[in-house]
C-alpha cells in the first residue's frame, strides 16, 4: 500500500456550504439549508414573492422539522426560498 501525500490526511473539514439549521417560525420549527451559488443549477419558485430563483443564486432551501402526515420524509415537503424572502418570513 502506497503512502498518500500528507496532505491528503488532513481531517475532513466542515462544509461550509450544506449545512443546515433549525428556525422557528410563526408556523412551526424549520430546517434551514443554505445553497451556495455552484450548488444552484435549477429554476426554483420562491414561495413568498412567487419568483423564480434563477440558476446561480444562493438561497435557502426548508423544510418542517416534523414530518408531515401522509410524507414519507420531511425532506419531499422542502421548499426553495430567496433568502431575503425566508428572512422575511414571521
Ligand atoms: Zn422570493
Amino acid at each position: 500500500m502506497a503512502r498518500r501525500p500528507s496532505k491528503h490526511l488532513r481531517p475532513a473539514r466542515p462544509l461550509r456550504a450544506g449545512y443546515a439549521e433549525s428556525e422557528t417560525k410563526a408556523d412551526g420549527r424549520w430546517v434551514v439549508r443554505h445553497v451556495p451559488a455552484p450548488q444552484a443549477v435549477k429554476t426554483y419558485r420562491c414561495p413568498g414573492c412567487n419568483q423564480p430563483i434563477l440558476p446561480g443564486t444562493p438561497h435557502i432551501v426548508a423544510w418542517p422539522h416534523n414530518p408531515v402526515i401522509g410524507s414519507s420524509s420531511p425532506v419531499e415537503e422542502r421548499r426553495h426560498w430567496h433568502t431575503t424572502c425566508w428572512s422575511r418570513r414571521p
